[in-house]
């Protein structure tokens, strides 16, 4: 047993081991981590006779991360390096998963998290991983904007350290997910499908397919087709957003840090960024729970919404491979999974009525 144990261990290391060569670290840095990552990549056919036949479709089910999102690939690298240049304390801004992320690394690591979240616009999963802990949890009369302005003022002023995706750390982090699919796959997809909020995370896989890329581990790069939500597009419109609107809490962004450098993955892929109904990512998120049993947040099922809306239009004329990344779990915000499920049915405790409705 013990053997089994250790071998086990061994494999679920965290990205910082697991991809070291390609890290931002040295013998210094204390690795701070709950191993993360090494996340299955789901094969999809039900979805993809869906959607269309000539995909091949996988999904990087990033909820099965310690905190339940892909934000701790790159909080692992930001926590590990504020300790190791002796920081005692950090802060966020965040729709829910960068400050649940965030409470844990630093619980961890034993040092002091404080996060901003906007008021009654965080999923309930979310704020009970931070206050569980131990963070001190601020809800703010504001948004993710306001919020995030606020820990950017106090950071240039004050010795905490920010851990939103502004941090390089962060985005060094979740460039992993890129290395783990092209490991997986043995070469890179044809298109990488990824829901865009603050647009850290399409920045992070860019820049881990190009290093690949320039590594010459893989020879060629997917375009990326990035989706926000409707309510919520500054990247699709061409402009800020001054009062986002969208269900998927996540992704509810007016003014993303990392604008610049998702058109850049946009444009030096090829790709797109695109937006979706809050009525597309509602389908997109039942049927991937219904259809394949993966069950994720609404902000993770736009990436699959955002391939479907695509597929529609014509865009894919010859068979390819598509990744969707399911950034969250869907545990993080149950109360929009009851309200968008089919109601429970109660029932007496009587067989017959039981009998009756199972249709015997
Ligand atoms: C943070 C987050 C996003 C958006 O990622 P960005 O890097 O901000 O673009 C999408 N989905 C989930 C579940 C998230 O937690």
């Amino acid at each position: 047993m013990e053997a089994v144990a250790t071998e086990a261990a061994m494999r679920r290391s965290g990205i910082i081991q697991r991809y070291r060569q390609w890290m931002p670290v040295t013998d210094a840095t204390p690795v701070i981590t709950l191993f993360e990552g090494d996340t299955p990549l789901i094969p999809a056919p039900a979805l993809a006779a869906a959607i269309d036949s000539k995909l091949k479709i996988y999904l990087k089910y990033e909820g099965l991360n310690p905190t339940g999102s892909f934000k701790d690939r790159g909080m692992t690298m930001a926590i590990s390096k504020a300790v190791e240049a002796g920081a005692r304390a950090v802060i966020c801004a965040s729709t829910g998963n960068t400050a649940a992320s965030a409470a844990a690394y630093s619980a961890r690591a034993g040092i002091k998290c404080a996060v901003l979240l906007p008021a009654g616009e965080v999923a309930l999963g979310k704020v009970s991983q931070s206050l569980m802990h131990g963070a001190t949890v601020i809800a703010i009369d504001g948004n993710f904007d306001d919020a995030l302005r606020l820990v950017r003022e106090i950071t240039d002023e004050y010795p905490i350290e920010l851990v939103n995706s502004l941090n390089p750390y962060r985005i060094e982090g979740q460039k992993s997910g890129a290395f783990e699919i092209c490991d997986a796959l043995d070469g890179p997809p044809d298109f990488h499908c990824i829901p865009v909020g603050n647009a850290g995370n399409i920045t992070a896989y860019w820049k881990g397919y190009t290093e690949y890329f320039n590594a010459g581990r893989i020879d060629r790069r997917p375009k990326m087709l990035g989706f926000q939500a409707a309510g919520s597009a500054p990247i699709v419109k061409g402009h800020p957003i001054e009062n986002p609107e969208t269900l998927a809490t996540a992704i509810r962004i007016g003014n993303p840090a990392s604008w610049k450098q998702a058109e850049a993955a946009r444009d030096e892929s090829g790709g797109m960024i695109d937006m979706v109904t809050d009525e597309e990512i509602v389908e997109a998120y039942k049927m991937l729970a219904r259809l394949e049993g993966v069950f994720c947040e609404p902000a993770s099922a736009a990436s699959v919404a955002g391939l479907r809306k695509t597929a529609a239009s014509g865009y894919f004329s010859e068979p390819a491979t598509a990744v969707c990344i399911l950034t969250g779990h869907g545990l993080k915000d149950p109360n929009r999974a009851v309200s968008c499920a089919d109601p429970l049915v109660e029932l007496p405790p009587d067989k017959g009525r039981i009998l009756d409705l199972l249709g015997f």
